[in-house]
Parts: structure tokens; sequence; C-alpha cells
């Protein structure tokens, strides 16, 4: 069926999988015979709380969630987590945080407003075109968790090898990266998502956080729904969850499974990242600037050699039915997210269109 969609590079929200819309779009008006969307069910209802443990269940699969993490389903998206984290695991009052970029950035903001922080490894001498170095990082004695942003969504970089963090916990923002290749949950402490990136529609984070993590001594400052626990005691049905979200990430959950789950689409994505890379690499016009073995194979950032002309290249790429092009507000540029919904007709496409505009322009 063509629906006339277009080949979309949004960073986020971005593109969902055609055969997950089609089934969404099926059951919009009567969902499996209850006389409802799930927009207009009951949280409470029997039929949504099988619809969110399915979900949970199909994602404790997908990553292999060892049992002893929880699984929430939080509102408020990346902003929130941003101070959630700090709030929750800072008993100690200390955090240590590696600065890769604009969304590292924003997290040690807001952590700074909770307690100590330890910037103990930053690229920003370059321009956040690589990871640095974390092989043997400045953590500190009294250090509560060390924080990473695994991959960066508006430089475009991604680590490969976590780092060293002499045995304190691990936190993760894995918003631009979660689920595109298998992930070792064992290793961190707490990874957390937004889903609109890889996954879903706005609005909310998934959060994977080890059970020994919540805590009944939380500040009195601490706002009772910023406390993790709650989440944790009630099912992330506290309040009103985000349900379509929920909804619609259970679906995309399954959908992967039957994909082949995170090995094939670690697969998929470094096929489709290498067509573009390669591309790049070999062009007289365009050049990505992330050092190659940082390179994010969701996000791909690259410039021509003006600023007047990376407008021209969006400009022709919209013309041409590519969507959502440019590059972020804080960097300029061009920038092709390729998530896993993305397929590699998408990007060869692109590729070919790119080509043809560098031959003609030069
Ligand atoms: C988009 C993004 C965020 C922010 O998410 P919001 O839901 O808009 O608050 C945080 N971290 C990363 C890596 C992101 O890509």
């Amino acid at each position: 069926m063509n629906y006339g969609r277009t080949y979309n590079f949004s960073a986020g929200p971005a593109m969902m999988p055609e055969p997950v819309l089609e089934e969404i779009a099926s059951e919009v008006l009567n969902y499996r015979g209850s006389g409802m969307s799930v927009m207009e069910m009951s949280h409470r209802s029997k039929m949504f709380q099988q619809i969110a443990d399915q979900a949970e269940a199909d994602l404790r699969t997908l990553m292999d969630i060892p049992d002893n993490y929880k699984v929430l389903f939080i509102q408020g998206g990346g902003h929130v987590q941003f101070a959630m984290v700090p709030m929750n695991l800072m008993k100690q009052g200390v955090a240590c945080y590696v600065e890769t970029g604009t969304w590292s950035k924003k997290a040690i903001a807001e952590a700074k407003k909770y307690g100590q922080v330890q910037v103990v490894a930053s690229s920003k001498d370059q321009g956040y075109t690589y990871v640095p170095d974390c092989s043997d990082l400045p953590i500190p004695g009294n250090a509560d968790y060390v924080y990473i942003c695994e991959n960066e969504t508006i430089n475009g970089t991604t680590f490969f090898d976590l780092p060293d963090t002499k045995g304190k916990i691990l936190v993760s923002d894995q918003s631009s990266m979660f689920l595109s290749r298998p992930c070792d949950v064992s290793k961190y402490g707490l990874i957390w998502a937004g889903v609109q990136k890889n996954v879903g529609p706005a609005g909310m984070a998934v959060v994977i956080l080890r059970e020994d993590l919540l805590r009944d001594d939380l500040p009195e400052f601490v706002p009772s729904y910023l406390n993790y626990k709650l989440h944790a005691d009630a099912g992330s049905m506290y309040n009103t969850p985000n349900c379509w979200a929920i909804y619609c990430c259970g679906k995309v959950f399954r959908y992967l499974l039957d994909q082949g789950g995170l090995e094939a689409m670690a697969r998929r994505n470094a096929e489709k990242a290498a067509v573009l890379y390669d591309f790049l690499d070999s062009s007289k016009l365009f050049t990505a600037p992330v050092r190659k073995q940082d390179r994010s194979l969701m996000n791909v950032p690259f410039v021509t050699p003006t600023k007047e002309q990376d407008a021209d290249v969006v400009a022709a790429t919209k013309a041409a039915g590519f969507d959502n092009l440019k590059g972020h507000r804080s960097v300029g540029g061009l920038r092709a997210s390729i998530y896993n919904a993305m397929p590699l007709e998408g990007v060869q496409a692109l590729v070919d269109f790119l080509k043809q505009y560098e031959q003609a322009h030069s």
C-alpha cells in the first residue's frame, strides 16, 4: 500500500515502522472488540493492564533484562530524567559526568542543582566530534554514579566501549540508540531512554534500573512523583500513565522481536550507516566531522564547505521528498537520523540524491 509517506530523517519524533502504524490504525476505532480505542480506555481496566504487561514482558525479552531490574514507563521524556537521576541517585551528593555534547551538558546543568558534579572527561576541545578516553577516569571514592549520554543525537557520536566506572554505578541516557543494538543491561545501574527517538510517540521515557537503587530515604524536597520507587511500587500506574505511548511502544517491541531482535537490528543499522558514511567519506563536497571509531549509527551529521550551501542542500532534499535533514540549530549543517524504522532503501535513495547534487554542483 502506498500511503505517500516521505523518508523522514528527523532526529525525533521520528519514523515508526509502517507495519506497526498499520496495525495501530486498524485498532484505533475498536481495540479488539472492546468498543473503544486505547486512547479512550481506563488505565485500570484489565485490557489495558494486559497491554502494559505485554509491553514490559516483550521489552524484557528483547533486552534480556535481568530479574533484579525494574522497567518503568515515566511521563515527561528526557528532561524529567535529567532531574530524576540526580534526585534519586545522589546519596553522598557527588556525581561524575562525561561531557560529549548538548545532551550531556543539559544533564550536567540539571544535576548541579542537587549536588556536586565532576566532569571527568570531555570532548569539548574538538567540538564534541569524538568520545573521550574513559578507560582511567578520575572518579572520586565518594561518587554516587558515573553518567554518560551513550549516543549524542546532535553531535553524532556513540560509545562503542563503556567507561571503566571503577566500581561505581553506570547511568546511561540511551534515548537515541535505545534498541538499536544489543545491550548488556547488567553493566548498568540505570538506563533511561525518551521513546520518541527510536521507539514510539513523544511524552514518555522508559527507565530500567537495578532494584537496590530504589530508595525510601529521599530528601524531603523531592516531589513524590519524581521518586523512582513510587513508580516501581505502583507498576508505572501511580497516576494515569501515557497509555497511548505504552501501547505504541509495545507494538514496536513486538515488531522488533518478530524482526529477529536487537542483533538483527544492529546488523541492519550497521549496513545502513555504512552506505551513508562511505559516501560521505568519498565525497569531495560533503564531510562527516566525527572521528571514525566514534561515529553514531543512528545520527549522521555532515557539512558542505559553507553555511549557504548547507541550506541549499537542505532545501533541495526537501523538494526531492526527503524530510528533516537540517542539522540541529545549535550546530548547523545537515544531519540524517537513520533509526531502526528507516529502511535501507531510504538511506540509499538519499545517497543517490546527494551524489547527483554533488555532480550538478561541481
Ligand atoms: C532528545 C533527547 C533528549 C531530550 O528528550 P526530551 O524528551 O525532549 O526531553 C535527551 N537525551 C537525548 C540523547 C536525546 O536525544
